[in-house]
C-alpha cells in the first residue's frame, strides 16, 4: 500500500490534501428512470426484478430492474458470486452510471451500485456532497483514497501559508476552505465550474501552485546570482576589431542582446542568462562577441554544444572569425586522439588557449580550465540532466549563457525559465528570401527527384531528410542507406552523400565538411542535421515523411535552408492517411514560418507538459495551474518577489507545503 501510495507521491497528509479529484459524480439526487438521458452519469434507486447469468456471447450477469417509471437493465461482464447474491429479485438498489444509448429501455453496463434498505426508501440518506473521483493506481480503491483523504483533511495543517492581505487583494479563498470544498463539494456547487477547473477554490490551489514554482525558481536565481563571479570589465578592441571584419552588421536585436550580455559580464555576480532566437536568426555572432569580451578581460570562455556536427561547425565559424585577430580556438570532443585531447587539455590548463569548442567533452573529460570566466551552453535541453549538473557544477563561478532555437512563447517563458535572465533575437538578419514550402504526397517521389537534379544542375545543393523511426536507431539507418541507394542510382551525374548517427566524429565531419564546400551536391542525411548546420548554398530541402515530425522539429530542419541569398524551397513528402494532428502540423508548418509563431501552435497542438519536455526531466508537471493563464502566472510572479525579500519564512512554508522534498530536483 504504501508503495501504491508513493507512486501518487502520496507520503505527508498536506500531499494527500493536495491529490485533488480529477471530476466528480452526482450522487445526492436520483433521476427517475424515465428521465434518464444517455451518455449522461445518473443515480437511480430502482428494485431488481430479475437476475441471469446468460452465456451469449459470452458470460455476464443481466440484470432487469425498474422504478415507478421503467425499466433499466443493467450488465456485468465480470462479476463475483457475492455480486449476483446481492442482486436478487426484489432488492432495492441504488445504481450510478451511464445509460448506452442503443437500447430501448435503458442499459448500464458495470453501474457502481450498492443495496439499499427495502422496508423504508428514505433509510439510506443521500450523501451531502458530490462524490470526488481521484486519479488513482492499480490496486488503490477510490473508497481507500477517498478514506485516507478524509483522514489527512482532518488532522493535517491547513493553515494558510498566504498573507491575509495577499488574498484580499487577489481575491481568492482561503487555502482550508479551497481545499475542503474541491474534495466535498456541497450539491449546489455547480459541476460545469468544478470541472472546468474555473471555480474560485480551483483558482486558489492554481494560485498556490504557480507560486509555489515561482518561489523555487527565483530563489534558485536569487542564490546563484548571491555567488560572486570574476567582473569581466573589457576594453572592446577585440570585439570591435570582429565587428568591423564582418561582412554584416548586426540587426538590432543582435545589438540588443550583445548589450545585456556585456553589461551581465560585467557583474560581480554569474550570468545566467537564455538567448533565445529562432533558427538563423544569427546567435553564433552572439556567442563570438561574449567570449571575445571575457577574452577582454583576461578569461578564457568555452562554448558547449550537444553534437560533434554542430560543435565542429562552431569551431570552423569561429577559428574563421577570431584568427585574424590573433586568437587560437581549441577543440575538444570525445573522438579526439588521446594523445591530442592531453595537447590541448594541457594548453587550457596553463591558460595559454583562451577559447574552447566541443561536445560534452568539455566537461567531462577531466577538463582543468586555468581561468573560465564565460561558459556558453548551445540547445541546452538537447544534454540531459546528468551533463547539465556536471555543467552547473564546472561553471560553478563563471557566467553563463544559454542559447535555444526553440522559441518559448512569453508566458511559458516567464513561469518556466523564472530562474534565468532572457534575451531574445526577434529579427532575421535582412536580406533573407522566405523559404517556401510544399506538402506533396509521397507518390510523387519521381517528379521530386527530378527537381532535385534540376536544382543541382543549375548550382544548388539540397539536403534529403530521411524519416524519423522512433525506437529503431536500426531501421532509421536503414532507410537513409536505401535511400542514398536510390538516389545513387537514379541521379549518376550527382555527388551523393549519407550522414547519420551511427558514423564516428570525424567521418561526419569529414562529410559535413565536403558538404558545405559544395562537393557533395546532394546529402542523404538522418535527423542528425536537425540543429545549427550552416550551408548557406543548399537552397533545396527535401523531408521524408514529414508526417512523423514534431513541429519544432520540422521548423528546424526548414530553417536549414534559406540561408543564401537565392529562394529556397522546402518539400515535405507525406504518406496517406494522415492522423489529425499531423494533419495539424503540416498545416501550421505550411502556413507560417515565424519561429514564435510555430511554437505557440505546437504549444497549442501539445500543451505545455510535452512541449516544455526535456526541461520537464527535473521540473515536477504543473498538476493543476495552467501555464498559459497568463494573469495569474504574474500574480504569482509578483507575490513570489515580495515573500523572498520581505517574508522568507512564509516562502519557506509555502514550498514545504507544495514541493516538500522534491525541490532539490528543481536544480538541474
Ligand atoms: P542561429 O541563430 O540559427 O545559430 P547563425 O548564428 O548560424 O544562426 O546565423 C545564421 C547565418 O546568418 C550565418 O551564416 C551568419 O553568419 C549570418 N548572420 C548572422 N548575423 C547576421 C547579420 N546581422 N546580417 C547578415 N547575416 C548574419
Ligand atoms: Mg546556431
Amino acid at each position: 500500500m504504501a508503495g501504491r501510495l508513493a507512486r501518487l507521491g502520496l507520503r505527508r497528509d498536506v500531499d494527500f490534501v493536495l491529490h485533488l479529484p480529477l471530476r466528480y459524480e452526482d450522487e445526492t439526487r436520483i433521476t427517475v428512470v424515465s428521465d434518464a438521458l444517455p451518455g449522461v452519469a445518473a443515480q437511480f434507486e430502482v428494485v431488481v426484478v430479475s437476475c441471469d447469468i446468460v452465456f451469449r456471447p459470452r458470460r455476464q450477469l443481466v440484470v432487469r430492474a425498474r422504478d415507478d417509471s421503467g425499466m433499466l437493465t443493467l450488465r456485468f461482464l465480470n462479476f463475483y458470486p457475492s455480486q449476483q447474491k446481492a442482486l436478487q429479485p426484489g432488492a432495492r438498489l441504488r445504481v450510478f452510471g451511464e445509460l448506452r444509448d442503443s437500447f430501448p429501455g435503458g442499459e448500464i453496463i458495470h453501474p457502481r451500485f450498492h443495496v439499499v434498505a427495502n422496508s423504508d426508501a428514505d433509510s439510506a440518506a443521500l450523501p451531502t456532497s458530490l462524490t470526488p473521483v481521484y486519479p488513482t493506481t492499480a490496486g488503490l480503491g477510490q473508497a481507500t483514497l477517498r478514506r485516507l483523504i478524509d483522514r489527512a483533511l482532518a488532522r493535517g495543517d491547513l493553515t494558510d501559508t498566504l498573507p491575509a492581505d495577499a488574498l484580499a487583494k487577489l481575491g481568492l479563498p482561503a487555502f482550508s476552505d479551497a481545499v475542503r470544498l474541491l474534495h466535498a463539494p456541497p450539491p449546489a456547487c455547480v459541476l460545469e465550474q468544478l470541472e472546468s477547473r474555473h471555480h474560485p477554490a480551483w483558482r486558489r490551489v492554481q494560485f498556490d501552485e504557480l507560486l509555489a514554482q515561482q518561489l523555487s525558481l527565483r530563489r534558485a536565481y536569487t542564490a546563484r546570482r548571491a555567488r560572486g563571479a570574476p567582473q569581466l570589465v573589457a576594453n572592446g578592441t577585440l570585439t570591435q576589431q570582429l565587428l568591423a571584419a564582418l561582412p554584416f552588421r548586426l540587426t538590432g536585436a543582435q545589438q540588443r542582446a550583445w548589450h545585456e550580455i556585456a553589461c551581465d559580464l560585467a557583474q560581480p555576480h554569474p550570468m545566467q542568462r537564455l538567448l533565445q532566437g529562432d533558427v538563423g536568426s544569427g546567435k553564433t555572432i552572439v556567442a563570438a562577441l561574449a567570449m571575445l569580451h571575457a577574452v577582454e578581460a583576461g578569461y578564457q570562455a568555452a562554448l558547449m554544444a550537444p553534437t560533434e556536427i554542430l560543435a565542429e561547425q562552431h569551431y570552423r565559424k569561429l577559428s574563421v572569425w577570431l584568427a585574424p585577430l590573433g586568437i587560437e580556438v581549441a577543440w575538444l570532443t570525445g573522438s579526439l586522439k588521446r594523445r591530442d585531447k592531453a595537447v590541448v587539455l594541457e594548453k587550457v590548463g596553463a591558460g595559454d588557449t583562451v577559447l574552447m569548442i566541443g561536445t560534452h567533452a568539455l566537461i567531462e573529460e577531466g577538463v582543468m580550465f586555468h581561468r573560465l570566466g564565460l561558459a556558453i551552453v548551445d540547445e541546452q535541453h538537447r544534454f540531459g540532466v546528468r551533463q547539465r549538473l556536471a555543467l552547473k557544477e564546472k561553471g560553478r563561478f563563471a557566467h553563463q549563457l544559454t542559447m535555444s532555437a526553440t522559441p518559448i512563447p512569453r508566458t511559458l517563458a516567464m513561469s518556466y525559465y523564472a530562474d534565468l535572465d532572457v534575451s531574445v533575437l526577434d529579427e532575421l538578419p535582412p536580406g533573407r528570401t522566405p523559404v517556401s514550402t510544399r506538402l506533396v504526397s509521397v507518390t510523387r517521389r519521381d517528379e521530386i527527384i527530378a527537381r532535385v537534379r534540376d536544382a543541382c544542375r543549375a548550382g544548388g545543393q539540397a539536403y534529403w531528410v530521411c524519416p524519423l523511426i522512433t525506437d529503431s536507431e536500426t531501421l532509421q539507418l536503414q532507410t537513409a542507406e536505401d535511400t542514398f541507394a536510390q538516389l545513387l542510382a537514379d541521379l549518376p551525374d550527382l555527388r551523393i552523400g549519407l550522414v547519420h548517427g551511427r558514423l564516428k566524429g570525424e567521418e561526419k565531419a569529414a562529410v559535413m565538411a565536403a558538404f558545405a564546400a559544395n562537393q557533395i551536391h546532394v546529402l542523404v542525411a538522418t535527423t542528425v542535421i536537425e540543429v545549427g548546420v550552416d550551408v548557406p548554398n543548399a537552397s533545396l530541402m527535401i523531408i521524408e515523411h514529414a508526417e512523423r515530425f514534431g513541429l519544432s522539429q520540422l521548423h528546424q530542419l526548414r530553417g536549414r535552408v534559406g540561408r543564401g541569398a537565392a529562394q529556397s524551397v522546402c518539400i515535405l513528402l507525406y504518406a496517406q492517411p494522415l492522423g489529425q494532428t499531423a494533419r495539424a502540423r503540416l498545416k501550421v508548418i505550411f502556413q507560417s514560418t515565424d519561429g514564435f509563431e510555430i511554437a505557440r501552435e505546437d504549444l497549442r497542438l501539445r500543451g505545455p507538459g510535452e512541449f516544455i519536455g526535456a526541461r520537464q526531466s527535473g521540473l515536477p508537471l504543473l498538476r493543476y495551474a495552467d501555464l498559459e493563464d497568463a494573469a495569474l502566472v504574474e500574480q504569482a510572479r509578483q507575490l513570489a518577489d515580495t515573500l523572498l525579500t520581505d517574508a522568507p519564512a512564509i516562502a519557506q512554508a509555502h514550498l514545504d507545503r507544495w514541493l516538500g522534498g522534491r525541490e532539490e530536483f528543481l536544480k538541474a
